[in-house]
């Protein structure tokens, strides 16, 4: 049922926490193909009627990186770019852009 397993897999941890949670921040490599309005809307669909209904997500979106596997320098992809800028070759590996966890959380005061 769930669209977005990572993104469930963070509000089961973070249901498990003893406080109740204010904000969340998560960070969301630029290559995961939901927006960040997507994930918002899962966001509230998912923390629904739970602890974490009134607390405040914020997205921190990481850019991509890649490293040529020709000449080894790192580049940010542009445009989902695949050819090295420095050499022109092709073959890259995904160095950063994938990511999706959490990044930090603050707990209520009482
Ligand atoms: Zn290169």
């Amino acid at each position: 049922m769930p669209k977005s397993p990572r993104l469930s897999f963070i509000i089961d941890h973070l249901l498990r926490q003893p406080k109740r949670i204010s904000s969340v921040q998560i960070a969301v490599g630029e290559l995961v193909p939901e927006t960040d309005e997507q994930i918002r809307s899962h966001w509230s669909m998912l923390t629904k009627d739970t602890t974490l209904s009134r607390t405040t997500l914020t997205i921190h979106r990481v850019p991509a990186e890649q490293q040529c596997m020709a000449c080894f320098e790192k580049y940010q992809p542009l445009n989902k770019e695949t050819s090295c800028p420095h050499c022109g070759s092709f073959g890259a590996r995904i160095i950063a852009g994938e990511e999706f966890y959490l990044e930090s959380l603050k707990e209520e005061n009482e």
